[in-house]
């Protein structure tokens, strides 16, 4: 037979040599056996090629079917992952009168992966690029002719994007003039930049809200409710004596129609001189992490 294997790095595509049991017909053949994961690997796994045979195409497709109840397994767990294949060889490598075999591996780039991936397509892709940097291997003089297909791997991480965005519409109850309600985006140079710009944008167009007082307009049930009131709406204590009873009104509530009311009801003249709109505009930020808006705090000081 051959003499002992030898290590090798012939090119840059192949990792490592790898020492593999070799595929024995006694093996699991339809399970996967595992890998150490490292990284952000949440899978690693072959399927051994008990099948034996040395044609790649024929290969992948005794494979198949293995391979895509794992990937879809994980991607019911994770939902964004990313996953790559890989094959282990055994070459036969010339070296001047004698021969060697060694072994060899060829692992693919990790690829995002989710529900709207087809399989099929995407396998295909895998299994012309192992066949091209197969071939590629084997011309660039390194002397190698494939004799033993070993293993497929399945690598599976973790996709955590670096980019998200999240639109909540606003509960009708606080939404009651839908057109005040917008979703803005970005992506791209100067982040922090553009949503303080933004930012100042919206606090002027709200400013101007502000400073326009809209009249009081009061329907005739409002009148009613006003002239029966008992209890102030904001302190919702009662009225006593000397105390003055005044008619509430929101600011801000567009008239649109001669029925619109902005009424808001009866109060102690005290609680509605005090009951003032806010000078300020909440921003919330959320889901941050140790320094995370750091960015935004920094480009506000300059604004
Ligand atoms: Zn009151």
């Amino acid at each position: 037979m051959y003499p002992p294997t030898t290590k090798s790095r012939a090119n840059e595509d192949v990792l490592s040599s790898c020492e593999l049991p070799p595929p024995s017909p006694s093996d699991e053949t339809k399970t996967w056996v595992a890998i150490k994961c490292f990284n952000n690997r949440i899978f690693a796994g072959r399927l051994l090629n008990y099948e034996n045979t040395k044609d790649m195409s024929e290969f992948f497709k005794y494979k198949e079917k293995l391979l895509h109840e794992k990937i879809d397994e994980y991607l019911s767990l994770h939902t964004l992952i990313k996953v790559a294949i890989g094959i282990r060889c055994d070459f036969i490598i010339k070296k001047s009168d004698t021969e060697v075999i060694d072994a060899f591996h060829f692992m693919l780039n990790l690829q995002h992966y989710d529900q709207t991936t087809e399989f099929a397509s995407w396998y295909n892709d895998s299994l012309n690029k192992i066949i091209g940097r197969l071939d590629e291997f084997q011309q660039r003089g390194s002397n190698a002719t494939l004799d033993k297909i070993l293993c497929l791997e399945l690598n599976i991480a973790k996709f955590d994007p670096m980019k998200g965005g999240t639109y909540i519409p606003l509960p009708k109850s606080v939404n009651d003039d839908s057109t005040k309600n917008e979703y803005y985006s970005y992506s791209g140079p100067d982040v922090a930049k553009w949503f303080v710009t933004k930012l100042k944008e919206i606090v002027n167009s709200i400013e101007e809200i502000y400073e326009i007082i809209i009249p009081i307009h009061m329907t005739e049930e409002n009148e009613r409710i006003f002239q029966s009131s008992t209890m102030c709406h904001i302190c919702e204590k009662p009225f006593l004596e000397g105390q003055v009873k005044v008619r509430d009104h929101c600011h801000l509530t567009p008239l649109k129609t001669p029925q619109t009311s902005n009424f808001r009801g009866a109060a102690h003249e005290s609680c509605n001189l005090n009951y003032k709109t806010a000078n300020f505009i909440p921003v919330f930020f959320h889901n941050g992490f140790h320094y995370d808006f750091n960015c935004f705090i920094r480009e506000m000081g300059y604004a």
